[in-house]
């Protein structure tokens, strides 16, 4: 059955011009883009998003970053879209990523590694309903 994720293309990956680069690779492993937004983001939005994050060292890090530049928001849908979106980003850490994959081929950091994933389906709910409206996914 079809399941739902959400990813953001991060201010670094839309900032370097791969954005393009990175839609052709989520298109060729077959995901349909369900919702779609560019947006720039507040650091309380940020911070709000990553809530779960909020009290690893690199939180303050990570939400100015999120909030430094415009990003791309998405939900996309296939069959088993939450892991293997995963799989097509590679390690959060560009450096343990495997080859072929988008942050192995776009990320600079472990920070700024070019894309988000959902990691569960609970948290692909949350992450849905915090950017989109249920009208703006068709
Ligand atoms: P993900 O699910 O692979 O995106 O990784 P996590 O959920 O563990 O972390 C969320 C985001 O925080 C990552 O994608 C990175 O942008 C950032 N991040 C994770 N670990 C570190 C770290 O050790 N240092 C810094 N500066 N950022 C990190």
């Amino acid at each position: 059955m079809a399941q739902r994720t959400f990813s953001i293309i991060k201010p670094d990956a839309f900032r370097k011009g791969f954005t393009g680069a990175i839609f052709a690779e989520i298109d060729k492993a077959g995901f349909q883009i369900v919702g779609i937004k560019k947006l720039s983001i507040s650091k309380a939005q940020a911070q709000g998003f990553y809530y779960v994050h909020k009290e690893r060292p690199f939180f303050d890090d990570l939400t100015t970053f999120m909030s430094s530049g415009p990003i791309v928001l998405l939900v996309l849908e296939k069959e088993n879209a939450i892991a293997d979106l995963r799989k097509l980003m590679g390690a959060t850490n560009p450096a343990n990523a495997e080859e072929g994959t988008i942050r192995k081929k776009f990320a600079g950091s472990i920070q700024e590694n070019a894309i988000h994933g959902s990691d569960a389906e609970e948290t692909a709910a949350f992450e849905i309903g915090y950017w989109f409206a249920g009208y703006e996914l068709i």
